[in-house]
């Protein structure tokens, strides 16, 4: 097992200057390949902000990081969106599917701007689709399915080329409990089947399923409990245990995803 992320004093600043924000405040972490990781904090702790960094969607003000061993920061915006590919699958609270596709459409969608061929795409889609159990749905629109059933749409999107990384920014947050268990045990899955599974949440229920939990508050690593693969867990408890952490459930969570963070888009 190599080290897979390793982010080194790390700050983002968004507006600098008067109104600057210190989203993320000298944040060092490392994480191995093959890991169940859970990030979790309150609305507005830099959750997002840290998962765009983890996943070269945005780049550090300050620090280094190193995605399995490429300095990021030394990366032009061809490679970044190389390495996302290559690395990253994405997945989004908002599923953010294409309304007019259809479920196979959409998995196939970033397939096409990798250059995989149509036969080839159609393979791995499908593929995709059974895994996340939606074999029978695959000529269905978003607007055909339930919220649950999209996610795993978005899931299978995110799936269909192996990444090594999934990267989920609260996968659950507009599920039910039904759904939220599917999605759960997809990713419990993937991260058996040897996936590297980045999970970042309010909700300190879904962040116990993971074998890692760091905990962020106002941009600072205040917590980084349990254990690595094949290490036994000292302690798992965190201050907040047992807490939903969400305070204010505000639309900014929606805000933050809808530009520049879609893998979609290149
Ligand atoms: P979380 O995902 O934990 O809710 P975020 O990473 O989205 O937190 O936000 C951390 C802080 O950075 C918040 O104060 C938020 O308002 C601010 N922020 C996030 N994105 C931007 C942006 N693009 N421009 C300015 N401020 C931002
Ligand atoms: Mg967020």
């Amino acid at each position: 097992m190599g080290l897979l992320v390793d982010v080194r004093d790390v700050s983002k600043v968004y507006n600098p200057g008067e109104n600057e924000v210190r989203a993320l405040d000298h944040v060092t972490v490392s994480i191995e390949e093959g890991e169940y990781v859970a990030i979790i904090g309150q609305s507005g702790s830099g959750k997002s902000t840290l998962m765009n960094i983890l996943g070269c969607l945005d780049v550090p003000t300050e620090g280094e990081y190193f995605l399995h061993g490429n300095n990021v920061m030394e990366l032009d915006d061809d490679e970044l969106s190389d390495i996302r590919n290559k690395e990253i699958g994405f997945i989004f609270q908002g599923f953010n599917l294409i309304a007019n596709l259809t479920a196979l459409e959409n998995v196939e969608l970033p397939l096409i701007y990798r250059g995989v061929k149509k036969a080839k795409r159609e393979e791995l889609a499908e593929l995709a689709l059974e895994k996340v159990g939606l074999g029978n749905r695959m000529d269905h629109k978003p607007s055909e399915m339930s919220g649950g059933q999209q996610q795993r749409v978005a899931i299978a999107r995110a799936i269909a080329q192996a990444p090594p990384v999934i990267l989920a920014d609260e996968p659950t947050g507009n599920l039910d409990t039904h759904s939220t268990q599917d999605v759960m045990e997809i990713l419990e899955r993937l991260h058996e089947e040897g996936h590297t599974v980045i999970l970042i949440t309010h909700n300190n229920e879904i962040a116990s399923r993971a074998d890692r939990l760091i905990q962020i508050r106002d941009g600072c690593i205040e917590s980084d409990v349990g254990r690595r693969k094949g290490e036994e867990v000292e302690s798992d408890t965190v201050s907040t245990q047992g807490e939903d952490l969400e305070g204010d459930a505000t639309s900014r969570e929606y805000e933050n995803e809808g530009e520049g963070t879609r893998d979609d888009e290149e």
